[in-house]
């Protein structure tokens, strides 16, 4: 039995494999069989060789990777199934796409958003936004699952020695075709990567509030998350959403301005590692989960840590 992994699309500086990518790779070696690394990148091939953990670098080229159709990477991960008991991915765009097709194309089970692997190829996964969490046992021969990354630890990124295979050149699928793929604006830090969020919801009031916040987060070397709430009213933009719907963060410290706790936004970030929350209301839902909880007016805190963060260092 082998495990195979999808690299994500994201590639991490100078071609190196992307943390989403290493955390994939450490879920995959809970389940204790040698792991493979299917990448697209060509070019962060080599770097993938050097990966703890990795037994063998599949290099498939199709063309553009910045073009690739999931349609292409399904047919690909189907004519590979027949070698794997388990094919992994990040729970992000690619993965999401590219395993439930090539799940239906094998007759094998897909499982998303799966938070933590048990031995016996168990599967635990959350369901209503995180409320309940399932333990599944798949019935078939080869199960395709997305996992969050976040949930993971990350495998090092050098200390191994994987052999690279060659895999023949794919037909791209051709009943689609890519125009443009443009990245959405990004300032400050990465909300992925980043070891703190600072991040903002309805109790903001205004974009500007937000963009002060913002300023506060770049300051602090931390990257600005926000609410759906927030998103929806035009505070900041879609990029920054953070729960069920927006991205899954687990940084080291989480700080919630104004934001109330709805379980979809805690389905985002329930797993940092230290979570602060600062709401008026001393019964908003946030507190369940903030290990420090502030109670009071957001903005009193946002003018003190500016007054704070722009004291001259001793
Ligand atoms: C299918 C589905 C998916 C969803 N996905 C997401 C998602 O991915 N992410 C997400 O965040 N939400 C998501 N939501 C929406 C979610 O249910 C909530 O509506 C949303 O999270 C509320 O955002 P909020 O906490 O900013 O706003 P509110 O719930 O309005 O809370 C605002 C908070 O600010 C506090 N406040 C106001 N003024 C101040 C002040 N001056 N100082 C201190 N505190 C103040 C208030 O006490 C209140 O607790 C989803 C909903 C659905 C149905």
């Amino acid at each position: 039995m082998r495990t195979l992994v999808l690299a994500d699309s994201e590639v991490g500086t100078n071609n190196s494999v992307s943390d989403t990518t290493l955390r994939v790779i450490g879920a995959a070696s809970a389940l204790g069989h040698p792991v493979d690394l299917l990448v697209f990148d060509t070019a962060s091939a080599a770097a993938a060789t050097q990966i703890g953990g990795v037994a063998r670098v599949l290099c498939a080229s199709a063309g553009d990777a910045d073009t690739l159709a999931p349609e292409t990477v399904a047919a690909q991960l189907q004519a590979l199934a027949p070698q794997y008991s388990t094919l992994l991915a990040a729970h992000r765009a690619l993965g999401r796409s590219a395993l439930p097709r090539a799940a239906a194309l094998s007759a094998g089970a897909f499982l998303a958003d799966v938070i933590a692997l048990r031995e016996g190829a168990q599967f635990v996964r959350g369901l209503y936004a995180g409320s309940v969490v399932a333990t599944v046992a798949s019935a078939t021969s080869c199960t395709f699952a997305t996992v969050r990354s976040t949930s993971f630890a990350p495998v090092p990124a050098v200390g191994g020695a994987a052999e690279i295979v060659e895999l023949a050149p794919l037909a791209p699928f051709a009943r689609t075709r890519l125009i443009e793929r443009r990245a959405a604006e990004q300032s400050g830090q990465d909300l992925g990567s980043a070891r703190v969020v600072i991040a903002g919801g309805r109790g903001l009031a205004s974009p500007d509030n937000m963009t002060r916040l913002g300023k506060l987060a770049d300051t602090l070397g931390a990257a600005l998350g926000a609410s759906r709430a927030a998103v929806d009213a035009g505070y900041a933009p879609n990029a920054a959403q953070v729960g069920q719907t927006g991205r899954s963060v687990a940084p080291d410290v989480y700080v919630a301005f104004g934001i109330s706790g709805a379980i979809q936004h805690l389905a985002g970030m329930k797993d940092s590692k230290f979570i602060v929350a600062v709401n008026k209301d001393p019964d908003a839902p946030i507190f369940s989960v903030a290990d420090v909880g502030l109670v009071g007016d957001l903005f009193d805190v946002v003018g003190a840590l500016e007054t704070r963060v722009a004291e001259p260092r001793a």
